[in-house]
């Protein structure tokens, strides 16, 4: 039996600390080279450690609580039997007495737990003993502390005293004293009788000792906690592998959510989840697939946003580019054309300005629902941004995709617009560029048709103009889009600079004014002249920026460059494009007064095609700056249209005479009567009048007989980065290679 406690031990030590070390080494593995702790056996460690640990603490206190039990039973047992061996070995002291010792032997035989009965001298040395089982080896006296214990407890309430050994905790020895009581010393015992409480006589006689073993008892609380044991294990096993199943079948639904959980993550929002039966995970794959489909409606917004136009609803700028891409590829593969139209509506801003932006707005959804209904179905239009659209007309010729633009232009002009009771029209101008075999650049195509589209603004508005391709000469193409870039980069970043020009005053040889001139910087920062791209910037309706650019800065050079005591008076060139812009005034007023400005000494020079054209408009334009004190120039005079009735109805203030009258004076009278003709008319008019390109003092001198008042050109000065006055005093008889004059 013990031989089969000590083997369980064992194996369960060893199990005990196999386990440890399985789990020391899951809990301590290195997690970088991918083996992962397994969470079903960790928590399954754990349970089985700890149900084993209070298992095995159950099972210690049945034990010693058994121990515990037995022994005070038998405490309370060992009152009983020392009173009956008291009597019973009492007469053994004093004689033989058989019968006593018979009653004595049946007595321990009743008992089987009593190993033996021992009896004692009063000194404590063993007299005789009875043995309960045969064999029983040779007892030893009393020890001294036993005796004194012993002799202790006598006339006690417990009146013996029981020892056990904690190691061996089956076995007990109960000590007692055996003593007479009452009895009076009468000379018959052979003995001294000690008093024992003064009033009692007590008698002792010697002591007995009870052996006992439980070991009966103690077997069957063995057997019965090995019952114990195999049960807490199969139970425990039972458990762990019911506990473990569970576990498994919960997790296995943490893991079946890991696939569509990277699908989620990889972006693939239809991922399906497969429903779970545990409540908490059922609520992860709940939350999972809420957020699926917010994600996926956020997609679809974030998608919707990027493609369209938020105002129109119209495909924008990108998505449009995407369509361009594929008609572009479409017509590489299948080889036929198509068309993109740039689309501008004309003076926009006057409704913003006249009913505010909201009132812009509805315009603008208003004009993109008549673009949506104006084209074919299979077409694409788009907001580009502002008051621009572009139309992508699909598989179409140069006819069709003029037809397409024609039927735009038409149903925009039909359309009319209500605000607070205002009926506004507003046209478009509309740039159409051809996608064909050898023009396949979204890029190229979108500049080409927003170029076409500037031209159809310059001409006029409410057109269409078609961008040329040149033939294949691609070199054109690129520097017309190459031009337009480069005047945008120069307006948006100051890569303009500003010359001045003296203009002197004839007699005097004085400088009076100065003609601010425009340069742009190139690249390589090398100067460009305005002959190279103002032509360009007209083309591309970019010369009202450069205008008001122009103005701005020359206020600017004035502040830095007046002098008080020295006149200072730029003489600024307007386009007709200036003249259209309806803030004009306005970004003049906001220049002068930003820069301190005296518009006194400032001249708008106007060129007389211009002064032509658009007389009322111009009109409006001109009263407003004169009211401002500025002074007005005709320039180029005596090329174009020479109305004289212009001159009178403008009131000008200066003459410009084209430099084409000047540059060849000395030799030709018809020039000279011309200039004659126009200065008369000037000093009638009470205008000034300025002969430009004056290259000689001999031409200046001329000039001034012919009654000219001013002049400008090399001989006067060259064209400086700041305001210089030079001095060109001239004899006017000095003519003809007689003239003396200082430079
Ligand atoms: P042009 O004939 O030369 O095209 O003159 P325009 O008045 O149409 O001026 P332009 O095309 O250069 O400018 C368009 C204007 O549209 C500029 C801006 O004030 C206005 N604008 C831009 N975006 C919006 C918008 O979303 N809503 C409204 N109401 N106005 C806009
Ligand atoms: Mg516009």
């Amino acid at each position: 039996m013990k031989q089969t406690i000590a083997i369980a031990q064992e194996w369960c030590i060893d199990r005990l600390g196999w386990l440890r070390d399985r789990i020391y080494k899951r809990f301590n593995r290195d997690t970088t080279n991918g083996a992962k702790r397994v969470l079903v056996h960790e928590i399954l460690s754990i349970q089985v450690l700890s149900a084993a640990l209070f298992g095995g603490l159950a099972i210690a206190s049945l034990y010693w609580g058994g121990q515990w039990v037995l022994q005070d039973n038998y405490g309370r047992w060992a009152l009983q039997w020392t009173e009956e061996l008291n009597e019973l070995g009492a007469p053994l002291y004093l004689s033989d007495d058989g019968e006593a010792l018979i009653r004595l032997e049946s007595f321990v035989e009743r008992y089987p737990e009593i190993d033996r009965v021992s009896y004692y001298s009063q000194d404590g040395t063993t007299l005789f003993a009875v043995h309960n089982h045969d064999g029983g080896e040779a007892v030893p006296d009393l020890t001294e502390d036993q005796l004194y214990d012993a002799i202790e407890v006598i006339g006690g309430k417990k009146p013996y005293v029981m020892s056990s050994d904690l190691l061996n905790p089956r076995q007990f020895e109960i000590v007692a004293p055996v003593w007479t009581e009452s009895l009076v010393d009468d000379g018959l015992f052979d003995f001294n009788a000690i008093d024992l409480d003064g009033e009692t006589r007590t008698e002792l006689l010697g002591f007995v000792g009870i052996n006992l073993d439980f070991v009966i008892f103690h077997d069957r609380l063995l057997a019965n906690i090995k019952g114990a044991i195999l049960i807490l294990l199969v139970l425990l096993i039972a458990f762990a592998a019911y506990g473990r199943r569970a576990l498994q079948r919960a997790l296995a639904s943490i893991s079946d959510l890991q696939e569509p959980i990277k699908e989620l993550a990889k972006g693939n929002l239809g991922v399906k989840f497969n429903p779970a039966e545990h409540r908490e995970i059922s609520d992860i794959v709940e939350a999972l697939e809420t957020t699926a489909s917010a994600l996926s409606e956020r997609d679809a917004k974030l998608l919707e946003m990027a493609n369209h136009d938020s105002l129109t609803g119209l495909f924008n700028r990108r998505r449009f580019t995407e369509e361009l891409k594929k008609e572009i590829i479409s017509v590489m593969r299948k080889g036929h054309t198509s068309a993109l139209l740039f689309v501008d509506l004309d003076q926009f801003k006057y409704i913003n300005d006249a009913c505010g932006h909201p009132a812009g707005d509805r315009l603008i959804r208003k004009v993109a629902d008549e673009l949506s209904r104006s084209v074919r179905r299979d077409d694409v239009v788009a907001r580009f941004g502002g008051d621009e659209f572009a139309v992508l007309v699909r598989r179409t010729d140069i006819h069709g995709a003029t037809s397409s633009a024609e039927t735009i232009l038409s149903n925009m002009r039909r359309m009319a617009h209500i605000e607070e009771d205002q009926v506004f029209h507003v046209h478009c101008s509309i740039g159409m560029a051809m996608i064909t075999g050898n023009n396949l650049h979204y890029d190229e195509l979108i500049n080409q048709a927003d170029i076409a589209c500037r031209e159809a603004k310059s001409a006029g508005r409410n057109r269409l103009s078609i961008y040329e391709v040149s033939n294949g000469d691609k070199r054109k193409d690129d520097a017309d889009v190459g031009w337009m870039n480069r005047l945008r980069r120069a307006v948006d970043n100051d890569g303009f600079e500003l010359r001045f020009q003296p203009i002197n005053r004839i007699h005097t040889g004085e400088t009076t004014h100065h003609e601010v001139l425009l340069r742009l910087r190139s690249e390589d920062d090398s100067i460009v002249l305005p002959d190279a791209f103002l032509p360009s910037a007209m083309r591309f309706g970019l010369m009202s920026e450069i205008d008001f650019w122009m103005i701005e800065n020359a206020s600017k050079a004035y502040s830095v460059y007046s002098v008080p005591g020295r006149s200072l008076h730029f003489s600024i060139n307007l386009s007709a494009n200036a003249f259209e812009n309806d803030d004009l005034v306005e970004h003049i007023e906001a220049c002068f007064e930003k820069y301190h400005v005296n518009p006194k000494d400032i001249i708008f020079e106007i060129t007389e095609s211009l002064a032509v054209r658009h007389p009322i408009h111009v009109e409006q334009q001109i009263g407003a700056l004169r009211d401002m004190g500025c002074s007005l120039a005709l320039d180029d005079f005596g090329t174009g249209y020479s109305s004289f009735s212009y001159l009178q109805k403008l009131q000008f203030d200066y003459i410009k005479i084209d430099g084409t009258f000047v540059e060849d004076l000395l030799n030709n009278p018809v020039d000279q009567k011309m200039i004659r003709l126009i200065a008369e008319i000037g000093a009638e008019a009470g205008m000034e009048v300025i002969a430009e390109y004056v290259q000689d003092a001999e031409s200046m001198a001329l000039l001034g007989e012919l009654g000219v008042d001013l002049a400008q050109g090399f001989f006067v000065g060259r064209p400086t980065e700041k305001p210089e006055h030079k001095s060109t005093p001239i004899s006017l008889d000095s003519r003809r290679g007689r003239s003396t004059f200082k430079i």
